[in-house]
């Protein structure tokens, strides 16, 4: 391995706190075989943080900052690529101790300057590509047994997440780790929904319109406007964009006894099969079972099919959805006869292992309970529903891009916020 150093190491004092002074830092930088750039940022006071960063020369270069090379406005890459070198190397390093910067001089004549915070922020150890995954990209699920429900729903008030940034985004986080969250004190209005949607991005539109009412209907085309109990699902399994998140406000509540909801946190279901019984997992994950939805709605004729398992998994083995329901299952079964028994055998138990976990609450007028149905099965227990017994909930979905968006673009302002504050406070010592 050649190791050549080109630049000598150079210390810098910044004195303008005693903060700063606590951060003295040096920064080293160089080229290793050309392929591979090293920088060691060496933080005196801290001696944890003092380690060496190796960034391939190809990435490096692919990512120039230059404006030749990077659209500032649109943050997007315009470096040509019919051209690009992928076998670049690095000829010349140096480091700007006071901007914080390396330069370096490609074997094409470019040359590249790149900021060391940009630079620690795209290390590619394991620890930091975790921390941007876990929290950044999308924040890390936590599952949970029905038994924990109470625990691990936190609730927020709707004037807070209508008027607070941080209590939206706290709302966020809650749903993409939790799963679940509760809105309370809503008005009793059927602009709840539309209104929360709107704060986020906007509704994900389906076949049922935008905003949708759940209550009994008599002769209703979906199972889900009836008052029997609705056994546990996803909604629209039959979807390959199925809607991601369910908003749903109630504004009545049935005063019987039923009327519950029943909600499970199907990714603890599958952790629970994936280590007590890892055949049926398995069956559950690469089976593919046709879920489908026949209808028509306002005078319009639909027939969604979409094939996928109940659990599916990605590249790593993360789950990235759940599907279940009985009545949108098709009876096309489009598996070789051999896959069919086994497959009833697993869901059975799935199914059985769910129901078990079930946890059953009741909303209360106001109330807008907000879910993940890529995750989680929701249900319903069934209720006398009567003329004097009604129930009314108005529901819409949102789709995760959207929420996740929105999550970034609160957590960036945030953090910027707080570099605005320190760097007033640092002007006033
Ligand atoms: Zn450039």
């Amino acid at each position: 391995m050649i190791v050549r150093t080109v630049s000598a190491m150079t210390r810098i004092t910044e004195s303008a706190s005693c903060l700063q002074q606590m951060q003295r830092r040096t920064l080293k930088a160089s080229i290793e075989t050309g392929k591979y750039i090293l920088v060691q940022r060496d933080q005196i006071e801290n001696s944890s943080s003092n380690k060496t960063m190796k960034f391939p020369s190809v990435w490096l270069r692919d990512n120039c900052c230059c404006d030749q090379c990077f659209h500032q406005s649109s943050k997007s890459r315009r470096i040509n690529w019919d051209h690009f070198d992928t076998e670049v190397e690095a000829t010349d390093i140096k480091v700007d101790s006071n901007a914080q910067q390396v330069i370096i001089k490609w074997s094409d004549e470019h040359v590249s300057r790149y900021d060391l915070k940009w630079l620690n922020e795209r290390e590619f150890c394991d620890e930091r590509r975790q921390k941007y995954l876990d929290e950044f990209y999308r924040p890390k699920t936590k599952h949970w047994a029905g038994a924990e429900f109470r625990e691990i729903t936190k609730t927020f008030k709707f004037q807070d997440v209508m008027q607070t940034d941080d209590v939206l985004r706290q709302w966020l986080e809650a749903l993409a780790i939790s799963g679940v969250a509760i809105i309370e004190d809503a008005p009793l209005e059927k602009s709840v929904v539309r209104q929360l949607a709107d704060r986020v991005g906007f509704i994900r539109r389906t076949t049922y319109g935008e905003e949708f009412i759940v209550q009994s209907k008599p002769g209703a085309k979906n199972y889900a406007y009836l008052s029997e109990p609705l056994p546990l699902h996803t909604d629209l399994p039959y979807y390959e964009y199925k809607p991601s998140v369910n908003i749903l406000h109630c504004l009545v509540q049935s005063k019987s006894e039923g009327g519950s909801n029943l909600l499970v946190d199907g990714f603890h279901i599958a952790d629970r099969l994936r280590y007590e019984y890892p055949t049926d997992f398995r069956v559950l994950t690469e089976t593919l079972v046709d879920w489908n939805d026949i209808g028509s709605e306002d005078g319009r004729s639909f027939h969604n099919i979409w094939r996928a398992p109940v659990i599916c998994l990605d590249s790593d083995g993360n789950y990235t959805r759940i599907n279940h329901s009985i009545p949108q299952r098709d009876s096309h079964f489009s598996v070789p006869l051999h896959a069919v028994l086994p497959w009833y055998q697993a869901y059975a138990k799935f199914v059985r292992l769910a129901r078990r976990d079930a946890f059953a609450f009741k909303t209360k007028p106001g109330d807008v309970l907000t879910f993940n149905n890529i995750r989680l099965l929701h249900g319903r227990t069934g209720y006398d529903d009567t003329e004097h017994n009604v129930r009314y909930i108005v529901g819409a979905y949102l789709d995760w891009d959207i929420i996740y968006s929105r999550l970034r673009v609160l957590k960036t302002a945030q953090a910027e916020s707080v570099n605005d504050s320190s760097a007033t406070g640092k002007a006033t010592t």
